[in-house]
């Protein structure tokens, strides 16, 4: 008998199940693996799994990040309905209420300071036709200037050295395919094993074709143990190093003399600068023995082919513009770019790190990457616009300067969309007290983050299974992000977010569409002749073609897999070099008897930015429910702290708390905490404010530090 009702129960439940399948985008990092979310429902519940896709980028592959990636936009804490913030709580109100909120502030500032009174904080986590659309919102709906997003915080950097260098930025100069079949790798700062694990394959089988791997990193990772060579260097001190292995690379004559006289300007100068520096001084400075530095170079420079990557490591300095810049001399100086299996590849970080920054969300830029102070490009844009020239604003301030213009009173409302920079931003501690200074602060967002928990309104925004649209990947691969599944409660997209505000502000007109397709249909026109012309590319060729490498100029271009074959993008289809100090001109934090050791910072594997998502999953916060010091035992000896202990680290900044952890890779001077985490353990409270002058971006990878066991210890 009850053999035979289990097999009735077996077959009632066989019968009740349904499965359906959303096709859709890993809203993680910059490798946008394709995935599918397989939603299975039984007799009295629902159950859901991710599963890989196979596309030319991931080809199927998935981390963990991107298993679990739909936990977060199921999660119960979704905000589903606007939320104004009344005497201190949040309360559920109408779309109408929320929109008429907004319409009297943004009058109301305006109106008593003027249309720069109000800022907009975009992301690099949300789609091209919404970076897009948010630029033309900042320009044409509230007619400010101040615009940046997050993404200078990250890509800025990699940027500004490849525009110089090369005259254009596309985060890979070829496609990943290449990776395979070179046989020099050099990896600067960039811990792809934990940032993007489906890339590692590339670089694996790199190796077994033979392959020599070089890591520059101040710690062992998951990525220096696939290399050959590690160098140790000291944090901050990358411009240094690739200056002792140019150095190397001169003396030893692996210069390709042809592909420098043809097809660079400034080696000379390099040449000149590099002969007047002393290895002696190379190696005090980065702590690298100098038989490492020559061993690096001459790898490089004998192997017939060779690609450098660089990342954060190298990048998120106060002189990480000029560093990139000079790995780039390295590979000029042998010739090693726009020939096959050779090229450079800086790793983007956020999802749509390359996307976001080049449609119009910086602070100088319009959209194909064009300049907001060029007037031709200007007259391109106010036209695509349908406005006169005259009224399109100037040139802004970078994210963090648009902070301290929020905390001097200048900028007194903002509009963040799907960022938490009240986390994410060095000198933390100042960045919160300047946002609660803001008389007007709206955020679109799919959590009650740190930056929304100080909103006067939260506008409930849509997640990477719901919003459709495209994102440019880490090789510069634009690809459609299908996104099918029901939103629940008021949730809506930012893209029609922004347009019901311009409606409510009087300005439909210019923002009267009614799909993603649409908005990119126009950003298309918008980057037309630009440095990254999208205009050959359509929703239905990224469906067939599966993602399109721009530059892309017509329905009939293929799109561009390798660049600089023939000429760079400057004027006179060089590339051009530049001698690159050893020093910073904004100074980095050095060691002194007060704060002793360098501090570095980084992700782990199952984090993302701030946390906000990823903490929401509960797969991936159990991983790592807590921040961490990653230290050297002889260190921590040294400062009487035990293996996972509460250890008190302060800077001049501020001091924070997190447990340590003993590991035998990291430098014994440099300490290493990750930055997914807020409040107390939000490593960012000791980062210094100083900026890299070329182009912004915080120097979040050196800082200065002491360490001591903490306060609840010392109390026992
Ligand atoms: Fe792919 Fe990156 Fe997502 Fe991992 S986090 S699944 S590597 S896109």
């Amino acid at each position: 008998m009850t053999e035979m009702l289990l097999k009735y129960f077996r077959e009632q439940q066989k019968q009740a199940e349904t499965e359906r399948i959303y096709n859709t985008q890993c809203p993680y990092c910059s490798m946008q693996c394709k995935m599918q979310l397989v939603e299975q429902t039984h007799v009295k519940r629902k159950t859901y799994k991710t599963i890989g896709r196979d596309n030319p980028t991931s080809q199927g592959r998935l981390c963990i990040k991107g298993m679990n990636a739909h936990q977060h936009p199921l999660h119960k804490d979704r905000i589903q309905y606007p939320l104004l913030k009344v005497n201190g709580e949040f309360v559920k109100i109408s779309w109408r209420e929320a929109l008429d909120y907004i319409k009297e502030h943004v009058t109301e500032i305006q109106e008593k300071n003027g249309a720069d009174a109000l800022g907009v904080y975009g992301s690099a986590s949300i789609t091209n036709e919404e970076a897009y659309l948010l630029g033309k919102f900042a320009r044409v709906a509230l007619k400010t200037k101040y615009i940046d997003y997050n993404g200078r915080l990250c890509m800025s950097a990699a940027a500004s050295a490849a525009s110089k260098t090369f005259g254009m930025d596309r985060g890979f100069t070829n496609s990943l395919q290449e990776i395979p079949f070179t046989e020099c790798i050099m990896l600067a700062g960039t811990n792809i094993a934990e940032c993007q694990p489906t890339i590692m394959p590339y670089f694996e089988k790199a190796k077994e074709n033979g392959a020599f791997i070089i890591a520059i990193d101040p710690r062992e990772t998951g990525t220096t143990k696939i290399a050959d060579l590690h160098l140790k260097l000291k944090p901050g001190s990358d411009a240094a190093l690739a200056n002792g292995i140019l150095k190397v690379i001169i003396e030893e004559n692996y210069l390709d003399e042809r592909f420098l006289q043809e097809r660079v300007n400034g080696f000379e100068e390099v040449m000149q600068y590099v002969a007047s520096l002393e290895f002696s001084v190379i190696e005090e400075i980065t702590g690298v023995p100098l038989e490492k530095m020559y061993q690096a170079a001459r790898m490089f420079g004998q192997r017939e082919t060779g690609m450098i990557f660089t990342a954060r490591g190298v990048e998120q300095q106060t002189d990480g513009s000029a560093a990139v810049q000079n790995f780039l001399n390295i590979l000029l100086s042998v010739g090693k770019i726009g020939k096959p299996r050779c090229g450079y590849g800086a790793i983007t970080g956020q999802g749509n790190g390359q996307g976001a920054r080049e449609h119009g969300q910086k602070a100088d830029q319009l959209p194909g990457y064009r300049s907001i102070e060029n007037h031709e490009h200007r007259m391109y844009i106010a036209d695509v616009w349908n406005i006169e020239e005259k009224d399109l604003p100037r040139k802004g301030v970078s994210a963090y300067e648009m902070i301290e213009k929020i905390h001097d009173g200048e900028i007194k409302g903002l509009f963040l969309v799907c960022s938490n920079p009240t986390v994410s931003n060095p000198n933390a501690n100042f960045v919160k007290k300047a946002f609660e200074k803001l008389e007007f602060l709206v955020v679109a967002d799919m959590f009650e983050s740190e930056t929304a928990k100080l909103a006067n309104l939260i506008l409930p925004a849509s997640s990477y299974l719901e919003d459709e649209g495209t994102m440019t990947n880490v090789e510069g691969r634009v690809t459609l992000r299908e996104a099918s599944f029901p939103r629940r409660g008021e949730i809506k997209h930012d893209w029609e977010i922004l347009c019901e505000i311009a409606k409510v502000l009087g300005k439909e007109e210019y923002f009267s569409f009614s799909s993603a397709e649409e908005i990119f249909n126009e950003l298309r026109i918008a980057s037309k002749g630009g440095i990254a012309d999208y205009s050959g590319i359509t929703y239905e060729r990224l469906r067939a073609e599966k993602g399109i490498l721009w530059p892309c100029r017509s329905l009939t271009d293929k799109g561009t897999e390798r660049l600089f074959e023939t000429r760079f993008a400057h004027s006179d289809g060089k590339a051009m070099m530049v001698p690159v100090s050893n020093q910073a001109i904004v100074p980095k934090a050095k060691i002194t008897k007060k704060y002793p050791l360098y501090l570095t910072t980084g992700r782990v594997v199952s984090h993302y930015l701030t946390g906000v998502q990823t903490r929401k999953s509960a797969s991936l916060s159990a991983r790592n429910f807590e921040s961490f010091m990653e230290i050297h035992p002889s260190t921590a000896k040294k400062y009487e702290i035990s293996n996972e202990e509460l250890v008190q680290i302060e800077s001049s900044y501020g001091r924070i708390v997190v447990r340590s952890k003993f590991s035998e890779g990291i430098r014994p001077d440099t300490v290493f905490v990750p930055f997914h985490w807020a409040d107390s353990q939000n490593v960012n409270n000791l980062v210094s404010e100083k900026l890299d002058p070329a182009c912004k971006m915080p120097g979040f990878k050196v800082s200065a530090v002491n360490i001591s066991p903490s306060v609840k210890r010392s109390s026992y």
